[in-house]
């Protein structure tokens, strides 16, 4: 084994002590993924155990293909598909799927999304005459997931102090329908596969025999429930080794807690706790940063983490005018940097909200830089897609009310809102599924032209359902689409939309056929698990492009330039409480995600924040954030700033092609701009750093000299 000597003292400890509880706790980017790969792939040659003996927990669906690959790198002639490397949800769903039986759900559940959640909370709501003015719907939706998260039931809440009567009706029926519908959320998958272990000391004998070696990473992040569940499988073996950083727990909205640490150090009181304190990813002076900012947290294990690497860079801080400004700024930084040899994959571009990104999205289109969002935008949300999924989730399990009301009348087939209304409350009358009382509709006095319609509805179904049995993934949406005439209706509109709506459905099919061909069972069953479960901080494009996401998305991850966006008071930190300790908390948490953020740069980090931003389309002014001042000033180089009119070159730094031709500029000389195309210079600002130019197709335009890459012509 080679490689061993990839690793220092401290990590190859963690290692090669497989047997027994370990808990790795170590600051960012000092090898803590790292240990956990290696870890798997030295048991593996040691033979201490079969692939179908590990469970590796990772946070992102994404990080787990990652940690599969690098194991194979590391690992020869083994058969990988049976180790089990996945996130705590897609673990679960696994589990569930074999035994959900015994917990009187059937096998075939569906998965609910966070927007199905939604829906049917609304309904809870609806049944119940509780009006959502006075009760929040979202807040209801937190506390049951609160709940769930630390395996509080509907009828132990009181033992867990006041709680809102409406609360617990809504949390019961809501609980109610899901079985009904015979589904779970994201919640269910581990407090199910929890009750399932608590029920059935059988079955859990058989997965604590199974899974000899457990390991877990981003273990800071976990809740009590994902706690509990490692901690029942571990019984048997107890080789348990979970990697955190409680620096880097980001996710208390989520009940993830810190107390988890100490919990495991406490219930595992013989484990062996290593520290790392190397750090490999970054420059001496992004990590001297990072270092500086998470000082000023109190609540934290102190520990500070040191590096071989070079000094680097400074840190560049650009101030734009507003969040236009900001787009363009790093755009054209992004679309230098590319030029000067930087692969679009090694770039980052993050920001605090999900929001912010369509600013960057459209900057970088105009540059021509190719990008991908992370997590937002989710393909797998959008309408068309959503539409078809629910005709898939039919076909597997008819009783998924919400997806036959999804699209009972999609395509229009003229059944309209009086009759859906009428089914619900038949449905609810009987307590039977949508489905079933469509099957017995002869029953239930629906008129005769609306019996007609309803027949050949039901029959739709019933034939797809036939006919699937025998049909690939793929197969089965082309069925979809031919007999729903759904891709047809799209295609005869002649709207860019509705093109980009059918654009999408292709894209599907071709997602399924990638599917097909990575997977040992390609079912249609496994194939919506697999998508229900690419969660929102997961994107399974490989191409080389930029990433965009959102600063939780990007843990555990590392770019060789990261732009850290938006860095304003009231948006990152973003602090909502206004009763003062809550809001200190609050304060922890963003400075924690702050410090993810910066340590994700391995080379160079850029920070920008706008003077002005449109809030609710109103145009405010903003002050940058506190965290921009913990850095100390000796690390940070200001590139421009647009109110003082201080100016230094950062393109200069990291891109040597400038044209250099751009330096007498003079007014009336003719110019070429990437996107606006042709102009003229009309104006010069003294200092010669800004420009207005007169584009033939576009007219006037006031840009900055070193990004806006002017051409003479
Ligand atoms: P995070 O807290 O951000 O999740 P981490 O502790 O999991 O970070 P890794 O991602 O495992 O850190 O490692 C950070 C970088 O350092 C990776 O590029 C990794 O390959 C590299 N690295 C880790 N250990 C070593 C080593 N001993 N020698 C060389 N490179 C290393
Ligand atoms: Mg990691």
């Amino acid at each position: 084994m080679e490689w061993l000597k990839e690793l220092n003292e401290q990590q190859k400890e963690a290692v090669l002590s497989t047997e027994g509880p370990l808990l790795v706790l170590a600051g960012a980017g000092s090898g803590k993924t790292r240990v956990i790969t290696y870890r798997i792939a030295y048991i593996l040659n040691m033979g201490l155990a079969n692939p179908g003996n590990i469970l590796a927990i990772t946070f992102t669906n994404k990080a787990a293909d990652e940690m599969k690959e690098r194991i194979k790198r590391l690992v020869s002639t083994q058969s990988f598909s049976e180790m089990w490397v996945s996130t705590f949800h897609a673990a679960c769903a696994r589990i569930l799927r074999m035994e959900a039986h015994n917990i009187g759900f059937s096998n075939s559940f569906v998965i609910f999304d966070t927007q199905d959640r939604q829906q049917l909370l609304k309904e809870c709501f609806e049944r119940l005459n509780i009006d959502s003015e006075r009760l929040d719907i979202k807040y209801v939706s937190r506390q049951i997931s609160n709940f769930k998260n630390q395996l509080i039931g509907p009828s132990d809440v009181y033992r867990y102090g006041e709680v809102d009567s409406h609360v617990v009706e809504v949390y019961k029926l809501y609980n109610k329908l899901l079985k009904e519908y015979n589904a779970f959320d994201f919640d269910d998958l581990l407090y199910y596969t929890v009750v399932l272990f608590e029920k059935n000391p059988d079955i859990l004998e058989k997965y604590q025999n199974k899974f000899k070696y457990i390991l877990v990473d981003e273990y800071q992040d976990t809740n009590h429930a994902q706690f509990y569940f490692i901690y029942l499988l571990s019984q048997k073996h107890r080789n348990v080794c979970v990697v955190g950083d409680d620096d880097q727990s980001i996710y208390s909205f989520r009940g993830a807690n810190i107390k988890n640490i100490l919990e495991f150090e406490k219930v595992f009181s013989d484990a062996k706790v290593i520290k790392l304190e190397k750090n490999y990813r970054s420059t001496r002076t992004i990590l001297s940063a990072a270092n500086e900012v998470i000082k000023h947290n109190h609540y934290r294990k102190s520990k500070r983490l040191w590096t071989d690497n070079l000094e680097g860079e400074k840190i560049f801080l650009y101030s734009a005018f507003d969040e236009v400004n900001e787009a363009e700024f790093v755009a054209s930084s992004v679309k230098n940097l590319i030029e000067s040899g930087f692969v679009p994959s090694g770039i980052g571009v993050l920001y605090r909200t999900n929001a912010q990104s369509v600013n960057f999205e459209n900057a970088l289109s105009a540059y021509s830089v190719p990008y991908k969002v992370v997590g937002a935008l989710r393909f797998y949300e959008r309408k068309e897609i959503k539409d078809i999924i629910a005709y898939l989730r039919l076909i597997t399990n008819p009783h998924d009310d919400l997806s036959l009301f999804r699209i009972i009348n999609v395509p229009k087939r003229g059944i309209g809102n009086s009759t859906i209304e009428k089914i619900k409350v038949l449905s609810e009358k009987y307590g039977i599924s949508a489905y079933t009382v469509l099957l017995e509709r002869a029953k239930f006095d629906f008129d005769k032209k609306t019996y007609e319609k309803l027949n050949n509805f039901i029959s739709l179904i019933g034939d797809l359902k036939a006919e699937a049995e025998n049909l690939s993934v793929t197969q089965t949406i082309k069925l979809v689409l031919d007999k729903t005439g759904y891709l047809e209706s799209l295609l005869s509109s002649k709207s860019e939309e509705e093109f980009q709506r059918a654009k999408n459905i292709e894209q599907l099919i071709s997602s399924a056929a990638i599917f097909e061909e990575e997977n040992e069972e390609p079912t249609l069953q496994n194939f919506l698990n697999s998508i229900t479960l690419s969660s929102e901080e997961d994107d399974n494009q490989k191409e080389e492009k930029v990433s965009l996401m959102t600063v939780h998305a990007a843990k555990g991850l590392e770019f060789e330039v990261v732009f850290l966006t938006g860095l304003e008071e009231g948006l990152f930190p973003l602090v909502r409480a206004e009763e003062p300790l809550e809001a200190e908390k609050e304060l922890e948490e963003e400075r924690r995600l702050c410090y993810v953020a910066i340590t994700r740069a391995k080379k160079l980090l850029v920070l920008t924040y706008a003077n002005n931003r449109r809030v609710f389309g109103r145009f405010s002014s903003r002050q940058k954030s506190c965290f921009i001042e913990e850095i100390p000033q000796e690390y940070i180089q200001v590139v421009y700033n647009p109110i003082t009119k201080t100016y230094q070159t950062f393109s200069a730094k990291i891109n040597q092609t400038e044209d250099a031709s751009i330096s007498n500029l003079q007014i009336g000389n003719k110019v070429q701009h990437r996107k606006f195309g042709v102009g003229k210079i009309i104006w010069l600002s003294d200092d010669m750093k800004e420009v207005v130019v007169d584009f033939e197709k576009i007219g006037q335009k006031r840009l900055i000299l070193s990004y806006a890459n002017l051409k003479r012509i």
